[in-house]
C-alpha cells in the first residue's frame, strides 16, 4: 500500500512515526534489566528497545513508540510483518499438524517449497532444492554438497564476505570482531580472495576478475576447488556491488574448470534487489544458490536451490536436519513467495531505489561525508568517509545512526569498517514513511556534522 495519508492502517496498526516516550522508552528500560539478568551478553541488539507489535512499515514497541522500520529485521520481513497471507497459510498449517520431521514423515508444503524455488531461481536447467533453518546453515551445506559432487576440498571465499556463525561459515566470513574473534580454530581449506570493490580498488570488473582467478590459479589451484562462494551483492561486508563483468568471468572460470559456483543470496534474494535474485542483474546463472533470509516472512526456513546432478550427487541420508523444511516455515514462505508474485514486490524495490538514491545523494553532495551510494533496489546504503578522503568514520556513521534511532527510525550500519549504513526497508513501506524516514536521516547527518 502507498499512500500519503498517515491514517493509513495495516493489520490495525496506524502508518506514522509516533515517539511518546525517550527511546528506550521506561517500559524498555525496565525490560533491558530483566534482558541483561536473563540473556547471555554474547547476544547484541543494535536499540535497547523492546517490540510489541509490527506491520507493514513500522515497529511498535512496549512503550508505545512506533518507530519506522529501515531494516526490516535484516533484509527478513520483505513482504512486511504479518503479511495476511503469511498469517492465514500459517495459522492454517498450525491447527493441522506443527512437525513430523520430513527426514520421517513427509508433506507437502517442502515439496511445493522446493518447486517454487527451482522455478524461481536463475536458469532453465533441471534443478532440485533442500531446505534447513537458517541461512548459515544453507552455506554449509552448499560447501558439503560441492565436496562430494567434486571430491575436492579447497572453498573459495572474498574479502568482506559474510556467510554466517557456524564454524565452517564464521571461516568462511572475513571479518575478525565480532564474529570471529576468540572463536578457532577455523575449519580448514577455506581460501579468502580479493573482492571487486570499484570505489577501493580502482579496477574494472574484468580486472578484478583477473587478479582473483590468477590467485586462485597459482595459490590453490583451479583443480583442487570444490566451490567458489560468493554474494552477488555483499551484505554484511558494505552493500559491495561488484564491476560488471567480475562476476560473469568468475563464474566461466569455475565452468571451466569443473568448479561449482555457488551463490550466497541469503540477503540480496528476494526480490529485495529489484529481481528476484541478485544474480540476474549480471546475467549469470549460479550452479547453487542459498536461500533464507527474506524466503518465509521471518520464520526460520533456509536453502540450497541447484542443478539436479549437483544437488542428486548426495549419498541419501547426507542432508537434513530435524526442523530443516519445517511445515509451518514451509506454509510462512508459500505466503510470502504468494504475496511476492501478486503484489509485485520486484517493481516495489524498485520504486524505493527511485525514492531513496535521489535523496542520499543529495545528503553526499550537501554533506561531503559520504564516498558513495550504492545498492540496487531496496538494498542501499551509504560508504561514510573523513571528507575527501576514503577513510572509514565509524564513528561518525555510529552517531548517525544513534541519532536516528533517537528520532524513531531503525537504521543499521555495517561494514569491515563499521562505516556503512544501510537501508533494508520491507517492500511494503508506504512511501510517506520512507520520505520521512529520509528526512530524518538528512536531520541526523546535519546535526552530527554541526
Ligand atoms: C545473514 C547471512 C547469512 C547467515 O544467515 P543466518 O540465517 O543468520 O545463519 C549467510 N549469508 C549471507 C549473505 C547473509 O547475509
Amino acid at each position: 500500500m502507498t499512500t500519503s495519508d498517515s491514517s493509513t492502517l495495516v493489520n490495525g496498526i496506524a502508518q506514522e512515526r509516533r515517539l511518546v516516550t525517550a527511546i528506550p522508552g521506561p517500559k524498555s528500560v525496565e525490560m533491558q534489566k530483566r534482558r541483561t539478568g536473563a540473556v547471555s551478553a554474547g547476544v547484541g541488539a543494535t536499540m535497547p528497545i523492546f517490540i510489541d507489535r509490527a506491520a507493514g512499515g513500522v515497529v511498535v514497541d512496549i512503550d508505545g513508540n512506533s518507530l519506522i522500520d529501515m531494516g526490516s529485521g535484516i533484509a527478513v520481513t520483505t513482504v512486511g510483518n504479518s503479511d495476511q497471507g503469511v498469517v492465514d497459510r500459517v495459522t492454517e498449517q498450525v491447527a493441522k499438524f506443527t512437525h513430523t520431521c520430513f527426514m520421517v514423515t513427509q508433506y507437502e508444503g517442502y515439496v511445493e517449497v522446493c518447486e517454487a524455488l527451482n522455478r524461481l531461481t536463475p536458469g532453465d536447467h533441471e534443478k532440485r532444492s533442500a531446505l534447513f533453518n537458517s541461512g548459515a546453515e544453507a552455506v554449509e551445506n552448499a560447501v558439503k554438497i560441492a565436496r562430494v559432487y567434486t571430491k575436492r576440498q579447497a572453498v573459495v571465499v572474498f574479502e568482506h564476505g559474510y556467510h554466517g556463525r557456524t564454524n565452517m561459515t564464521m571461516a568462511m566470513t572475513a571479518k575478525a570482531a565480532p564474529y570471529k574473534t576468540g572463536f578457532g580454530p577455523f575449519s580448514p581449506e577455506i581460501y579468502r580472495m580479493p573482492m571487486s570493490y570499484p570505489l577501493h580498488d580502482g579496477l574494472s570488473g574484468p580486472e578484478a576478475a583477473a587478479k582473483a582467478i590468477s590467485r586462485m590459479s597459482k595459490e590453490i589451484g583451479a583443480d583442487q576447488i570444490a566451490a567458489i562462494v560468493i554474494e552477488p551483492i555483499q551484505g554484511e561486508g558494505g552493500f559491495i556491488v561488484p564491476a560488471e563483468g567480475f562476476l560473469k568471468d568468475i563464474v566461466k572460470f569455475a565452468n571451466d574448470n569443473g568448479i561449482v559456483f555457488v551463490a550466497d543470496e541469503v540477503q540480496a534474494g528476494f526480490c529485495r534487489t529489484g529481481k528476484w535474485f541478485a544474480s540476474e542483474h549480471e546475467g549469470i546463472v549460479p550452479d547453487l544458490i542459498t536461500t533464507a533470509k527474506g524466503i518465509a516472512g521471518g520464520l526460520p526456513l533456509a536453502a540450497v536451490t541447484g542443478r539436479a546432478e549437483i544437488m542428486d550427487s548426495v549419498h541419501a541420508g547426507g542432508l537434513g536436519g530435524t526442523y530443516g523444511g519445517n511445515p509451518i516455515a514451509c506454509a510462512a514462505a508459500l505466503g510470502s513467495i504468494a504475496a511476492m508474485e501478486s503484489q509485485d514486490m520486484n517493481a516495489k524495490a524498485v520504486r524505493i531505489e527511485e525514492i531513496m538514491r535521489p535523496r542520499l545523494e543529495k545528503i553526499a553532495e550537501e554533506t561531503g561525508v559520504i564516498a558513495e551510494v550504492r545498492g540496487r533496489g531496496a538494498m542501499i546504503a551509504v560508504e561514510i568517509t573523513k571528507p575527501g578522503t576514503h577513510e572509514p568514520d565509524a564513528e561518525l556513521t555510529s552517531k548517525i545512526a544513534k541519532g536516528c534511532h533517537g528520532e524513531g527510525v531503525v537504521v543499521l550500519t555495517t561494514g569491515t569498517y563499521g562505516n556503512i549504513l544501510r537501508f533494508l526497508p520491507p517492500l511494503v513501506m508506504p512511501e510517506h514513511l520512507l520520505e520521512d524516514a529520509l528526512t530524518i536521516i538528512e536531520q541526523q547527518f546535519k546535526e552530527a556534522l554541526a
